[in-house]
């Protein structure tokens, strides 16, 4: 199965069409027109799927898509240009440079909680990078994919960009083919599936996975504005975002503090009837609904707690006096439930995040220096956002990825980028009689003074950013070096 794909991608990247930066900069263009001219159907798609507010659909999905990619038509140009790095002074008279090669057939696999811009938004750094593509979305969502697969086709390259459909029996086939990159984002269970089936063609991949996100909160904060903070990251799209804070980590105070605001927050934002409020997601299907339900089950209910399985409704929950090895800490939530775990301060916050997974994301509602460091500095997780809550992933000048089990790679802005291109260096000498002799020491027969000049070429040399140092010290060693020359030509 798949073969005529494989065969035609294959063929369609050894043709060399995506090597051309004006071919990938007009297919970068086609994109934002899908985008530009599908925005409302898209949003449609989500609402549809997930009943995704407007407001989200937009901000999370659509115009980040399209921010993304406009950024990456200023820039494309010089991310396509190979890079120069510094020479040491055995490489002073050579070229070095380092190319951004495609790497050829991708494939992409979207996860279906943010189900446009998970597969589309590495789709466009592939396209950048020069390869060809196929884009996986997530069956799951079931509208999403299928707009993705009538718009694709109508705006990109026939040959070069694909999309396949299907569950686990296509994506399983799909996966036994060779690609030469695999970007998946989904669940660590399936991760390992993928990492499996690409070592067995030793394709190199990215995993974004989920995991269980702390936020630790203490009592040097204004409670009300951190509240606001944490619900929104944990209530937008009911919970279903791979970065919302999963549980938070607080003194018995502060939970108490905590709830009181939440109440408040939940009826500004929703109403008294939060079920008829068109600003609140549905769970994905009845298979999620009805894990996430079973988790409220014998906890203790201080907000929220109604579900409505025929409306795949589950009320913004906060369960408080949670312990360790209760249900709902045994895995990533990924819906509406907001355990609260009592600790008395950031060094028992630091112990209980150690004893779990490293997560995708760490929260910390702080204004203690002291604490925050010694959180960050001793836990490891994706990334850390001081303060707020997923605001961190949106800054296109850092990477964005998990660590050990909530994942591997990082990708946004350039990373996408670099994701999808390997590095090739290149080292281009002259055929010189000048840089010959200076470079003959390296051959048999060796000797004594062929070390000491050798050793002398070759030492690593930290280089100070004064001002023309640099030149002076080449000069200093250019002489220094034509000496020792002199000095090992009889042993030569
Ligand atoms: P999902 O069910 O949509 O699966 C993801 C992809 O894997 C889909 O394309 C699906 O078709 C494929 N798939 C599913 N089962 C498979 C199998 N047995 N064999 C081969 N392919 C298979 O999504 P999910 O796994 O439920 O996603 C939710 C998880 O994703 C959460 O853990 C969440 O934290 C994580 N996530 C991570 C990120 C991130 O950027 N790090 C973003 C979104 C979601």
């Amino acid at each position: 199965m798949y073969e005529d794909l494989m065969n035609r991608a294959t063929a369609a990247f050894q043709s060399g069409k995506t090597k051309d930066v004006a071919f990938r900069k007009r297919q970068l263009q086609a994109l934002l027109k899908m985008y530009e001219e599908n925005k409302e159907p898209m949003a449609r798609a989500l609402a549809a799927d997930l009943r995704k507010p407007k407001q989200e659909s937009y901000v999370c999905e659509i115009e980040f898509l399209i921010n993304d990619l406009k950024n990456m038509l200023n820039v494309v140009d010089d991310w396509v240009k190979p890079e120069l790095p510094k020479k040491g002074l055995v490489n002073i008279m050579d070229q070095v440079l380092v190319y951004p090669d495609p790497l050829g057939v991708v494939l992409i696999m979207g996860a279906w909680n943010y189900p446009i811009q998970l597969p589309l938004l590495p789709l466009a750094a592939a396209i950048a990078a020069g390869n060809v593509a196929i884009v996986k979305p997530s069956e799951i969502a079931v509208n999403c994919a299928k707009i993705i697969m009538e718009m694709l086709p109508k705006y990109l390259d026939n040959d070069c960009y694909h999309v396949v459909c299907g569950g686990i029996p296509e994506t399983t086939e799909l996966l036994k083919h060779k690609f030469d990159y695999i970007f998946y984002t989904g669940s660590g269970r399936v991760g390992k599936i993928i990492y499996e089936a690409a070592a067995k063609h030793l394709t190199p991949v990215t995993l974004e996975l989920g995991g269980k996100s702390p936020c630790y909160v203490d009592n040097s904060v204004d409670i009300s504005i951190a509240a606001r903070r944490i619900m929104w990251g944990k209530f937008m799209n009911a919970g279903q975002t791979c970065v919302a804070p999963d549980y938070i980590l607080c003194t018995k105070e502060v939970q108490e503090k905590f709830v009181n605001e939440a109440k408040i927050i939940v009826k500004e934002w929703y109403g008294d009837d939060i079920q008829r409020s068109p600003d609140f997601c549905r769970i994905i299907n009845q298979a999620n609904f009805q894990r996430i339900a079973k988790l409220i089950d014998g906890g203790k209910v201080a907000l929220g707690g109604n579900t409505d399985p025929e409306d795949r409704f589950i009320e913004p929950t906060i369960l408080v006096d949670v312990k360790g090895d209760d249900l709902v800490m045994q895995d990533e939530i990924f819906g509406p439930i907001l355990p609260i775990i009592n600790v008395s301060n950031a060094f028992e916050a630091i112990k209980f995040i150690n004893s779990k997974d490293k997560p995708l994301a760490l929260y910390i509602f702080s204004n203690r220096t002291a604490d925050r460091d010694a959180i960050i500095s001793n836990t490891s997780s994706g990334g850390v956002c001081v303060n707020d809550t997923i605001m961190h992933m949106a800054i296109d000048t850092v990477p964005f990825g998990g660590v050990g089990p909530s994942g591997m790679g990082g990708y946004h802005g350039k990373f996408s980028f670099d994701t999808f291109a390997h590095k090739k260096p290149c080292l281009v000498k002259k055929i010189d009689k000048l840089g010959e002799k200076l470079a003959d020491a390296r051959y048999p027969p060796y000797t004594d003074g062929k070390i000491k000049y050798l050793s002398f070429l070759t030492k690593n040399r930290k280089i100070p950013s004064i001002p023309y140092f640099s030149h002076v010290l080449l000069f200093g060693l250019g002489i220094a070096s034509a000496i020792l020359v002199q000095q090992a030509m009889p042993e030569m």
